[in-house]
């Protein structure tokens, strides 16, 4: 074991020395993969020498997501004590479903899950779990509010139609959840949003009242802090009454910016997340741990009992409920992903997450005023959102992204709002400066100046 662990540093600290210079990885075409890195599997064992070199290649063709060059998803960075707390809970590799299996291990889950609840403004009633990820623990919170509606769903399936209801931006896992719960695809009413992408109540009241009159049981509201595309925040306070009205389970997906919670500056941006049902966020985003690190947070831990716990007798034999985490939990065997997030919370405080949370709007506005004193660009997104949504010279967004790919320049991807197509840059990563997002903006004029062949509209603009 000392060995590996010794092979471990030595390849991790090259990799970090290459970094410093190079920020994105030699691109691979995906066809090409195959013939530029040997990853097949033989019979036989490999020598320890040939093993180091296959390891070493592999880890330096990886996409980078740790660097200055990474703006393409929603997560990046590189946080010393959370990636110390991940090393640590692989090495000792427990699973979270007993006591007996974890020991002191489920006390921290128990105390981030506590905290988390604390600051939201919940008492001893509430209580939440980790699961493997943004999808799963909105899946989750759907499983909770069928099961509250038909309360009889999990043992003699569904009947009823039920009816769920989400912004037509919001993230593409509540169709597919609502598949997996028996609700369908079809049952899931996307509610308008207005331009900035927040959910428009007189949409969500219409669409309630034409599903009452068809006999539908209106079951989830999905609200969304920080939407995909231009990190929105809906309005959470006013769609709590039409809600309580008709006893629809509210849950606001926090997966991208549900952080902000941490954050005195910003976390006005949830205000109302108290009164919600079920509230999930992702640290392995905004609070910048590895991934994966997801949290759903219930009001009421009632309902995780009711929807996920199963008596299990080869499982759950000794010490109370509060210890046995499995009895809330989605999976059976499930990985410590609360230690990471614990490391680097025990080690910063919720001052530093907080700090962590307002580098990130930091960042944005300067991403923001860069692009607004520079008449080569137009914006399309908001402020208090830290997806800066813009175009440059009227490239193509899907050419522009692509060709920074294939050119080991930049990971930084595209989206849409309004039929507008547009680069989406995310200030993500807290590691970053101010000089890193200028940067970001001068290496890809340079690199539009240096290749003004590759874009044919421009070069029109140009000649013409
Ligand atoms: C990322 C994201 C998810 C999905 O989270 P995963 O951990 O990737 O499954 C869900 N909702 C929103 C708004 C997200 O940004």
């Amino acid at each position: 074991m000392e060995k590996t662990l010794e092979l471990f540093s030595q390849i991790f600290m090259d990799l970090l020395e290459d970094e410093k210079t190079k920020s994105v990885s030699s691109y691979i075409p995906s066809s090409e993969l195959f013939n530029t890195l040997d990853l097949s599997l033989a019979k036989a064992p490999m020598s320890e020498v040939d093993f180091e070199k296959v390891i070493r290649e592999l880890v330096f063709a990886t996409t980078r997501t740790a660097t200055s060059g990474f703006f393409n998803q929603l997560f990046g960075g590189r946080n010393e004590k959370a990636i110390l707390g991940d090393l640590l809970a692989v090495m000792l590799n427990n699973s979270m479903y007993t006591y007996k299996a974890a020991g002191a291990q489920i006390g921290v889950e128990a105390t981030v899950l506590r905290n988390v609840c604390d600051i939201i403004g919940w008492d001893e009633n509430s209580g939440g779990t980790f699961a493997a990820g943004g999808s799963m623990t909105n899946f989750m919170s759907m499983l909770m509010a069928r099961d509250r509606v038909v309360s009889d769903a999990r043992n003699v399936g569904l009947s009823d139609k039920l009816t769920v209801y989400t912004s037509e931006v919001s993230h593409y896992s509540i169709p597919k959840n609502a598949a997996f719960c028996g609700i369908g695809r079809d049952n899931v009413r996307y509610v308008k949003a207005d331009k900035f992408g927040k959910l428009r109540l007189d949409s969500l009241q219409k669409l309630i009242e034409e599903d009452l009159v068809n006999g539908f049981k209106p079951t989830l509201l999905n609200l969304t802090a920080g939407t995909t595309v231009l990190g929105a925040f809906d309005s959470i306070k006013d769609f709590i009454d039409i809600c309580k009205k008709h006893n629809i389970w509210v849950h606001l997906d926090g997966a991208y910016c549900g952080s902000v919670l941490f954050s005195e500056k910003y976390k006005h941006l949830i205000d109302g997340v108290e009164l919600v049902d079920s509230f999930s966020f992702n640290a392995h985003k905004m609070i910048g741990t590895p991934l994966s690190c997801s949290l759903i947070l219930v009001r009421d831990k009632v309902h995780l009992y009711d929807s996920f716990s199963n008596d299990a007798s080869y499982l759950y034999q000794t010490d109370h409920d509060d210890f046995n985490l499995g009895k809330t939990s989605l999976q059976c065997g499930r990985r410590n992903d609360a230690l990471k997030f614990w490391t680097l919370w025990r080690s910063v405080g919720t001052i530093g997450l907080e700090a962590i949370i307002d580098v990130q709007f930091n960042l944005a506005d300067v991403a923001r005023e860069y692009i607004r004193n520079n008449s080569d660009y137009t914006l399309y997104s908001y402020d208090d959102s830290i997806s800066i949504c813009f175009n440059y010279k009227d490239i193509s967004p899907v050419a522009l992204c692509t060709l920074l790919y294939e050119h080991s320049t930049l990971l930084v991807g595209y989206g849409s709002h309004e039929n507008v197509e547009f680069i989406r840059f995310v200030t993500i990563n807290a590691q970053n400066n101010p000089q890193d997002i200028l940067n970001f903006f001068a290496t890809l004029e340079q690199f539009v100046e240096e290749n003004v062949a590759l874009f044919p509209s421009l070069k029109d603009q140009i000649t013409g």
